[in-house]
């Protein structure tokens, strides 16, 4: 056990630019939280509580944990050979069969380096999809490098084994399914919860994809699906299986009557907006999605190609949006810009609920995490604002516009402290460019 696994004690963040992300709360410009056995138990200024640790927040922004919805995390020691892609098949000829190289050993030891470059850049969740499960230790060496770690997990068993035998193993798949869910029903301080990686439609069929998702519905598991080529998303629809229990992953080419069936249902998607844009893909969806009621979330995707850093998605989406939707009162012969009822559509501060209040929902914990809630899990972060402070205006500007993974100061977990004052509690720091040049080296030939 890490030291950042020790009881979650009473902490007094104090004096800091709390941004809840809660209409009923607000924002403080000099509030505090009070934190009690790893939840939220007061938001407000001067508060008072007698013996707990106090931690000083003058001049830092506190906000919730950030949570990345879609993240292949044994990709992490592979960073850089997804860069300069142009096209989804050079994805599926030069990064994606990489796979069958990992043995167990390096999936753990990629999704530990991976855990600890997302938490120390401030994402406090991760929804591990996890499409590497070459065989029952792939998976379980993934989840101990998860148990390793303090951050919450949503581990999405990736159903998509071994491509030519998929069918063949769907039932022993499905009987592992249901021992890692006992296994994680004992997990005594539930940080790491079990959802499906759901086969994409294109390589499963709808028979496989029903098989899971009835499977997911039964055992009461959140489940997320890769959605690339056009039409599926009715196809699901039409066979029954949408529902607020299942994230379908980019959608870019999904039809305004696609989104509106996902709206209906409460759906969140994922969207992985730099590995999108950077692969060409249509960015209009996001707008398109919001506007139909879906919740947007955002994911980092691919370590491949994409830092494992939701500070920058938060500011590439903001900003993506901003120039399609510019695009979109162009061509419409709306120009120079103008304000008008309904655009511009995404502010900063939309963006951050699309990474905070969204992304709690996409990964089934709404009620949990999110937001700064009295009651709530403290998953929290400080950012540091240097030595010029906020900037004017709306906070979650700053958050957006300016901060960066390096103004990362503390992260709790459950009130447990992961990182503080920028060090990383319970990581031997030393080991883990060992740990990552290792796999590199064993899948790659590299050092
Ligand atoms: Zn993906």
């Amino acid at each position: 056990m890490s030291e950042g696994r020790a009881a979650a004690g009473r902490i007094l963040i104090k004096g800091g630019t709390v941004v809840t992300m809660d209409p009923a709360h607000g924002d403080l410009d000099r509030g505090d939280v009070l934190v009690e056995n790893g939840r939220i138990a007061q938001v407000g200024a001067d508060l008072e509580a007698p013996g707990a640790e106090v931690v000083d927040a003058s001049g830092k922004l506190v906000i919730p944990g950030l949570i990345d919805t879609h993240l292949h995390m044994w990709q992490h020691p592979l960073a850089g050979l997804g860069a300069d892609l142009w096209s989804d098949e050079d994805y599926g000829i030069k990064v994606f069969p990489v796979r069958e190289r990992f043995t167990a050993r390096d999936m753990y030891e990629s999704t530990y380096t991976c855990a600890v470059e997302a938490l120390s850049r401030g994402t406090t969740t991760v929804l591990n999809f996890c499409h590497n499960v070459l065989s029952e230790e792939h998976a379980e060496e993934s989840l101990r490098a998860h148990r390793a770690l303090g951050q919450r997990v949503l581990f999405a068993y990736g159903m998509l084994g071994h491509m030519d035998r998929l069918a063949a193993e769907h039932g022993s798949r499905l009987a592992h399914l249901d021992r890692i869910r006992g296994e994680l029903a004992g997990d005594r301080d539930g940080l790491i919860r079990l959802g499906i990686g759901v086969t994409s439609l294109e390589y499963g069929g709808m028979e496989l994809v029903r098989k899971e998702i009835e499977y997911g519905r039964e055992h009461g598991l959140m489940m997320t699906i890769h959605q690339n080529p056009p039409g599926q998303i009715l196809e699901m629809h039409q066979n029954g299986l949408l529902g607020a229990d299942l994230v379908p992953v980019h959608a870019n080419v999904a039809t305004d009557h696609e989104l509106g069936l996902l709206g209906a249902c409460g759906c969140c998607v994922s969207f992985t907006t730099e590995g999108e844009f950077g692969g060409g893909r249509s960015m209009g969806v996001i707008a398109r999605a919001d506007r139909a009621g879906v919740r947007p979330t955002l994911g980092v995707d691919v370590p491949s190609a994409v830092a494992v850093d939701m500070f920058s998605q938060l500011r590439i989406t903001l900003n993506i949006m901003r120039a399609v939707e510019a695009q979109v009162e162009r061509e419409a012969g709306r120009w120079p810009l103008s304000r008008h009822p309904g655009s511009p559509l995404v502010s900063a501060r939309r963006v951050l609920e699309y990474a905070t209040v969204n992304a709690a929902r996409a990964v089934g914990l709404a009620d949990e995490i999110g937001s700064i809630t009295p009651g709530k899990q403290a998953d929290l972060v400080l950012l540091n604002t240097g030595p010029f402070g906020i900037g004017v205006g709306d906070p979650a500007n700053h958050i957006v516009l300016q901060s960066t993974a390096a103004d990362v100061d503390t992260v709790l977990v459950a009130g447990r402290f992961q990182k503080r004052a920028g060090e990383l509690i319970g990581v031997d720091m030393e080991a883990l460019p060992r740990l990552f040049q290792g796999v590199r080296g064993r899948v790659l030939g590299v050092s």
